[in-house]
């Protein structure tokens, strides 16, 4: 039946009936919100390529998490800024490492919060590389199963220190076997692995790697982040982590690879994860005229995100929507 006996615009005519009739439902339950922790100085100190967000000491972040779980949001991902850089980042493996410090001080602030940690080399290497470099070669060759080993370590690290679940974001080849290997063997079978799966070369991460200061010395990632043209390499990188053992898989970004979101949804039954980057979070900073207008920006970037087909959304606006957002009270 075609006009005027259809007419669309029936189910449009008032608030309720389009909240009635919406298709894709944003709840609080699918958030994550981004967390920075350091040893000095104490107290949260701003991130200037972040507006509104924060690098904070052990003691008020377990007081931030409380404060995001309070809100509904139910997980929070996690990054240190070591005090020290050295080649073999020793400190992301250190049980006294700051971000083992902050995961203990969570825990046992909000027992409930999940706690996701990123698991990477590249703030704590003096190279800045996600992988081992041998820093007395003239080029920049970021050895591969050299990397495994250590990211194993500070997966196992984390989990010790009671982290809920891992989250390799390094994109070495066999990185969630090695992993699994180690979390298993020492005995944490039910710490989950988020996997870092499609995760793009992209210019949208430049704020964040101001805010962890992870810039690499020299060369750049294109050796092992992925090539932004490339969708059926993504879906490779998808379905090795899968049957290396993730649990969960996040494409990141996350509004620019919307195509990727959709094709991962069809093709996998795992949880999607997208990770609204800090580059996407600057843009609409920057370019909303006031509080509203940011609100209705990241509402509709993160309903499409969730629409293409990520469960769980990744975003530095999780604190600012959380009280504007449904929660599931069952
Ligand atoms: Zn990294």
């Amino acid at each position: 039946m075609a006009f005027p006996k259809t007419r669309m615009r029936r189910l449009r005519r008032n608030t309720t009936i389009r909240r009635w009739v919406r298709q894709t439902r944003l709840t609080a339950d699918q958030l994550v919100y981004p967390l920075f922790v350091q040893s000095k100085p104490k107290g949260r100190q701003a991130i200037s390529s972040l507006p509104g967000q924060f690098r904070y000491s052990v003691d008020p972040i377990a007081k931030e998490a409380k404060a995001v779980y309070a809100l509904g949001i139910p997980a929070i991902l996690l990054f240190g800024i070591p005090k020290t850089k050295d080649e073999a980042g020793s400190e992301a493996y250190d049980d006294e490492g700051i971000v083992q410090e902050a995961v203990r001080a969570i825990r046992k602030a909000v027992p409930d919060l999940l706690v996701i940690t990123d698991v990477c080399l590249c703030e704590y290497t003096s190279q800045g590389h996600c992988g081992w470099v041998d820093s007395s070669s003239k080029e920049i060759r970021v050895d591969n199963d050299r990397s495994l080993e250590l990211l194993s370590r500070i997966a196992v690290s984390h989990a010790k220190a009671g982290a809920h679940i891992v989250a390799p974001s390094d994109m070495m080849d066999g990185r969630v076997a090695a992993i699994r290997e180690g979390l298993d063997q020492e005995g944490f079978t039910d710490v989950a692995i988020l996997s870092y799966a499609a995760k793009f070369c992209s210019s949208f991460y430049g704020p964040f790697r101001e805010a962890v200061r992870s810039a690499p010395e020299r060369g750049d990632r294109r050796t092992y982040q992925m090539d932004p043209a490339n969708s059926r390499e993504a879906l490779k990188e998808m379905e090795l982590d899968l049957e290396e053992g993730a649990d969960l898989l996040m494409i990141k970004p996350a509004l620019p690879y919307l195509d990727i979101i959709a094709l991962a949804r069809q093709r996998f039954e795992a949880p999607i994860v997208a990770y609204q980057v800090s580059g996407e979070y600057a843009m609409i900073k920057s370019s909303a005229k006031n509080k509203d207008e940011e609100r209705a920006l990241a509402l509709e970037t993160l309903t499409a995100i969730h629409r293409a087909g990520a469960d769980i959304l990744i975003t530095y606006f999780a604190k600012a929507l959380a009280p504007y957002l449904y929660r599931l009270r069952h």
